[in-house]
């Protein structure tokens, strides 16, 4: 029997019958795998605590013939305090929509489950805006699955470039003067300085930069264009709360 211990966080449950949970985990060791956690759903099961969304636990698993099954699990840190607030909550929701859509199952990628726990710990402690936070995760993301931006160089013809007005996702990059801005976005030179550098600054120091409203936003809206384009479907838990603040704001 294939047993396997690895630190994970649940990423979303599912119910499998009347007592049982599908449990889809990002692990450190086997990346992204679903697993059966027997009995989860009644109410004295040892399972109950540690299948709750965000859960970061030590789990013990062992590989059956389709699914992996939950054999036991000891709680690192819960991060149910992410349901206190609903910002949190979906901004949460949203990470792990992210590891989702953007993993295969069971390719592991322990720098992304660093950066995913990193990210968890910094919204738990309140450290920095959590706008900025998913900002530095996208950038993150993208370049530790294979998709990272290029912005010190032109995408079409590699000249080194300072700062650009376009920006390509199809080239992954940012665009010169004399190229081509055919099916580029635009962005102001304020927001590619600040995406320049959350490629470059490690996670526990982006709390130097301070980024205005109007270029998060704007940050938001191109990194959405980029995730859509390179992962499998578009994140849908950043909708609610937009729609949410346009109606109360
Ligand atoms: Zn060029």
């Amino acid at each position: 029997m294939a047993t396997f211990k690895t630190p994970a966080v649940v990423l979303k449950t599912q119910d499998l019958n009347e007592s049982d949970k599908l449990v889809c985990l990002f692990s450190e060791k086997l990346g992204k795998i679903t697993a059966v956690a027997k009995g989860a759903k009644k109410s004295k099961s040892k399972f109950l605590s540690v299948t709750l969304p965000f859960c970061y636990c030590n789990y013990v698993v062992f590989r059956g013939k389709n699914l992996y099954n939950l054999v036991e699990a000891e709680v690192i840190d819960s991060f149910q305090v992410f349901l206190n607030d609903l910002n949190t909550l979906t901004y949460a929701s949203y990470l792990c929509e992210l590891i989702d859509i953007s993993m295969i199952s069971e390719e592991s990628n322990r720098e992304l489950f660093k950066e995913f726990i990193t990210t968890f710990y910094f919204m738990k402690i309140n450290a920095v805006s959590i706008e900025l936070l998913m900002r530095n995760f996208e950038v993150k993301l993208l370049k530790l699955t294979g998709f990272g931006l290029n912005l010190e160089h032109c995408a079409i013809c590699k000249k080194k470039i300072k700062s650009s007005n376009y920006i390509n996702v199809e080239y992954s990059g940012g665009i010169c003067n004399s190229c081509s801005k055919f099916g580029s976005l635009k962005i102001s030179n304020a927001s590619y300085n600040s995406l320049r550098f959350l490629t470059k600054v490690t996670t526990d120091k982006i709390y130097r930069l301070s980024l205005s409203d109007d270029i998060l936003k704007e940050l938001y809206e191109i990194l959405s264009e980029f995730i859509c384009h390179n992962y499998s479907r578009k994140p849908k838990s950043l909708e609610f709360l937009k729609n949410f603040n346009d109606s109360f704001i």
